[in-house]
């Protein structure tokens, strides 16, 4: 079922629900309010009639003549008037058909009369006949002189109770028409909200399935309700992120190709010398060997790495993260790098202060550090300096920095160097990878951290890495 025939129907049973709530309430308020008023009005009229029936008993008028009067009454009020002995018997009766009614009067039933009673009252009863009326009665104690039982004793005036469906009838059409009106009303407004919801999500669905077919390019405008907007913003990041990642996997193709051909290409060549016999002696075929074993190893550590970093960046990589004192990591990277500056002539500091440990997993954190130093190393000419200093950063973070006084990193190339394949002189480092960083730099996020450069040409690179203190260890 459509959205529209939803509201629809749901706003058509609350309008018939609300219309029979007010219509039911207003019955019985109005009904018993008409009744009261009825009532009202026949005592009113009770008084008069009373008084005339008074004026045979004191003899001023005989009760014949008193009759005919209040005949006419009856007939001009739509009344009942019944005069009764003390059981209950008609006496004398007035109906607004006149006297010449062959039907029986309706009158009440004796157990309603009290005709001992000094004072007026009222009720209602249910004649003979089965119809409902309401009356006024007038006990008249001591009133004819009499002793006998077929004295008059009650003076009744009755008229039919209002009947509820006649009632209903004249409220009816006020009613039937208001619904109208409210449903027509509704309609519209249903038809509008379920639009301004529709449509949007429809343009969702349409551009969800160019997706699906490969058309990458999709965004819709966010418009309708927050909800529906909430979905628009949601699909249009999804969308981008969508694109994005496709493109990545594009370049990644592109860029893994492009890597592994130049190996490639010397492997293809010097294998193919050898076996075409362009390499004739003993001394060029161990040359070109020696270079296909050179390239293949490039390559499986190419391979090596990059396995290595797309399980990093899927978070595959299961790091054990413990409380870890760097100054004793730096400590075993001292000793490791010592003999590398001695025989490079380089001169080598460490200088660690007392740091409160890091959560972090010992031999990453380890291949993070060697991995800069490596770089430090590799990049910085004889006679020039490398160091390594941790210090505490902030109360949350410590930081490791890994300086040199190599060449440095121009510039417009700084921001590139973690970037995955990214060399800055593509030419003079042949052997890197330039996945060195882009791993580095994986492991110290997995660690909650951060890594930076800050270089100058021709004085120095400095990278900085910062680490969140473990708290649990440090207060207990
Ligand atoms: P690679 O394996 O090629 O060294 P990296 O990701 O470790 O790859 O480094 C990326 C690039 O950043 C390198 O090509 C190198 O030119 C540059 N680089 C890294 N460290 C330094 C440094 N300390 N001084 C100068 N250049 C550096």
């Amino acid at each position: 079922m459509s959205l529209r025939t939803r509201l629809i129907l749901s706003y058509i049973l609350i309008i018939v629900l609300c219309l029979s709530v007010v219509a039911a309430a207003l019955l019985i308020l109005l009904q018993d309010y008409r009744e009261r008023l009825a009532m009202a009005r026949l005592a009113d009229m009770s008084v008069p009639v009373y008084v005339q029936v008074r004026a045979t008993a004191l003899g001023r008028v005989s009760l014949n003549q008193a009759w005919t009067n209040l005949e006419e009454q009856a007939q001009e009020t739509n009344t009942y008037i019944f005069l009764l002995d003390t059981q209950g018997n008609v006496i004398k009766y007035a109906s607004p058909e006149g006297s010449s009614s062959e039907y029986d009067p309706p009158t009440p039933p004796p157990e309603k009369l009290s005709p001992d009673r000094k004072r007026p009252y009222r009720g209602t009863y249910v004649s003979s006949e089965g119809e409902g009326f309401i009356f006024a009665a007038h006990p008249l104690p001591g009133l004819f002189k009499s002793r006998s039982p077929t004295a008059p004793a009650t003076l009744v005036l009755a008229v039919p109770r209002a009947e509820a469906l006649a009632f209903w009838a004249e409220f009816a059409k006020p009613f039937l028409w208001a619904g109208l009106i409210a449903l027509g009303v509704s309609i519209v407004i249903a038809i509008l909200l379920a639009r301004s919801v529709y449509l949007p999500i429809r343009r969702v669905t349409n551009a969800a399935e160019e997706i699906a077919q490969g058309q990458y390019n999709q965004e819709v405008p966010v418009a309708g309700p927050k909800e529906v907007r909430g979905l628009a913003l949601s699909f249009n990041q999804m969308a981008k992120q969508v694109k994005h990642s496709q493109q990545m996997l594009r370049n990644f193709v592109a860029d893994v190709s492009h890597e592994l051909r130049t190996p490639l290409t010397s492997i293809k060549g010097f294998s193919q010398a050898i076996l075409d016999g362009t390499a004739k002696d003993k001394e060029a075929q161990l040359k070109a060997a020696r270079v296909i074993e050179d390239e293949s190893k490039r390559m499986m550590r190419l391979v090596n790495e990059l396995l290595e970093l797309s399980r990093l960046e899927s978070g595959q990589v299961n790091m054990v993260k413990e409380p870890t004192d760097l100054k004793e990591l730096l400590q075993q990277c001292r000793e490791i790098f010592t003999i590398r500056a001695e025989e490079k002539g380089l001169q080598f500091t460490t200088n660690v202060e007392p740091l409160p440990p890091v959560n972090g997993d010992i031999d990453r954190l380890e291949q993070v550090f060697s991995n800069l130093l490596d770089n430090a190393f590799k990049h910085t000419p004889a006679g020039g300096k490398v160091s390594i200093a941790a210090r505490q950063h902030s109360p949350n973070f410590i930081e490791v920095a890994v300086l040199d006084t190599g060449p440095g990193i121009p510039p417009e190339q700084l921001p590139h160097v973690f970037e995955r394949f990214y060399r800055v002189d593509a030419s003079g480092t042949k052997t890197g990878t330039g996945l060195g960083l882009a791993i580095a730099r994986e492991i110290v996020r997995a660690h909650g951290g951060d890594i930076k450069v800050n270089s100058v040409l021709g004085e120095g690179t400095e990278f900085l890495v910062r680490l969140p203190v473990n708290y649990s260890t440090q207060h207990s």
